[in-house]
């Protein structure tokens, strides 16, 4: 009896690696391409979906106006965490200008992710900011796949050419379950999506705020001249000036790469990392095109996305302030803490001053606002304040995107 058992069990274990427990997962940007070569519309094996759903998607695709590529796709162990990349990896296999929708569900749920690439050189909205305008959006229904892509396609056309965003059918919007909605999302529902948000990046993320709290009163340190401390904070237009000419910089870097006939697999790294950086950018520049540190972001993340595309060697921001050169030398901040810093801040902590740092306007009391270093503020407000605008982690992109999650 007790033999039979053991045998059993190694005729098990024999069994376990052949069972296709991490197979795949890599590959599928890669499987998704090969089946847009055929079908625009790519839909994982695994899937049984009705065919009038389907149907309702190529009608879309077909009165769009711009070339339009979907797939849907099972929620796998690979799609957690990545999942806002996907449409720019695919981008940069199928190389071609158009709107990518991957929709991924979960159990019942589906949840729609998408990226608008234009041909080189032609301007217009931003998909991000249609989406944002969206009063519709958070109410159309997630138990089938149809009625948010179609949204997506709507939205990315309504960006692409200007036309009017269609009402959404009744039939794919939620019905008001208890009268207090807000855009579509009760406030418990806010509350769980926040939570499954937070849960999906919280393991990866935790400890950097932790860092920023040690980083925010720095023991013993001298402020810097009284002078320069009353200098009012930087102007937003001034900052959006430089963020928008950053992006456009970061854009020709990555036509030129795109343009080339033949890529190494070098190249093709590059131009997804740039991507990432250019998206998250250009995202965080159209939710908030008056705030000074979604600005600066942007400023940075560009400027890191014009390098990378360039085949130079990314550079994290000088922590002190992320408009200054980037932050090629380490410097000792705090206890056991070494942060990037430019020249001039390098030099001025090796002299024990606190640089100036970038200054924004705080809350101060009843009587209004004064300009305070970014790292004093609460971390858990900003993506931006939470990884020093990436120079304590190069995690930026992501951050920007589960915020952008969360919102919508
Ligand atoms: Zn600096």
């Amino acid at each position: 009896m007790r033999l039979r058992l053991l045998i059993a069990l190694l005729a098990a274990l024999a069994f376990l690696p052949a069972l296709p427990a991490r197979a795949e997962t890599p590959e599928l940007p890669d499987r998704i391409a090969a089946a847009w070569r055929t079908d625009h519309l790519s839909v994982d094996g695994r899937l049984a979906i009705p065919e009038t759903e389907l149907d309702r998607i190529r009608a879309a695709m077909r009165t769009a106006g711009i070339p339009v590529y979907v797939a849907l796709v099972p929620r796998t162990p690979y799609l957690r965490g990545s999942r806002s990349d996907l449409p720019t990896l695919l981008h940069a296999r199928i190389g071609e200008p158009g709107v990518y929708v991957v929709a991924i569900v979960d159990a019942d749920y589906w949840s729609t992710t998408a990226e608008l690439y234009r041909p080189a050189g032609l301007r217009g909205r931003d998909l991000t900011s249609v989406r944002s305008a969206d009063k519709q959006r958070l109410a159309i229904v997630s138990d089938r796949p149809a009625p948010q892509v179609v949204r997506t396609i709507q939205q990315a056309s309504t960006a692409y050419d200007g036309r009017a965003l269609p009402p959404v059918p009744a039939a794919d919007l939620e019905p008001d379950r208890d009268g207090s909605r807000d855009g579509g999302l009760s406030v418990s529902d806010k509350k769980d999506r926040a939570t499954a948000v937070g849960g999906v990046i919280g393991g990866l993320l935790a400890f950097v705020p932790m860092l920023v709290a040690a980083l925010r009163y720095r023991p013993g340190s001298k402020s810097t001249k009284r002078g320069s401390v009353d200098k009012p904070p930087i102007e937003p237009s001034r900052v959006r000036r430089q963020a928008d000419g950053k992006i456009r910089q970061a854009e020709q870097a990555l036509a030129r790469l795109d343009s080339r006939r033949t890529k190494s697999n070098a190249q093709l790294d590059q131009r997804d990392d740039a991507y990432r950086r250019l998206d998250a950018a250009r995202a965080v520049r159209a939710d908030q095109p008056d705030d000074v540190l979604a600005l600066a972001g942007a400023f940075v993340l560009a400027r890191q996305a014009e390098r990378v595309a360039s085949g130079a060697a990314l550079q994290p921001p000088c922590f002190f302030d992320p408009m200054h050169q980037p932050g090629t030398i380490k410097v000792d901040w705090s206890d056991d803490v070494e942060v990037p810093a430019c020249k001039s801040c390098a030099t001025a902590v090796g002299r024990g001053r606190t640089p100036r740092g970038l200054r924004v306007l705080a809350k101060a009391g009843l009587l209004g606002r004064k300009p305070v270093p970014y790292w004093t503020l609460d971390p858990e407000d900003s993506p931006m304040v939470a990884s020093g605008f990436g120079a304590l982690s190069d995690d930026l992109p992501e951050r920007i995107g589960a915020r952008q999650d969360e919102v919508r």
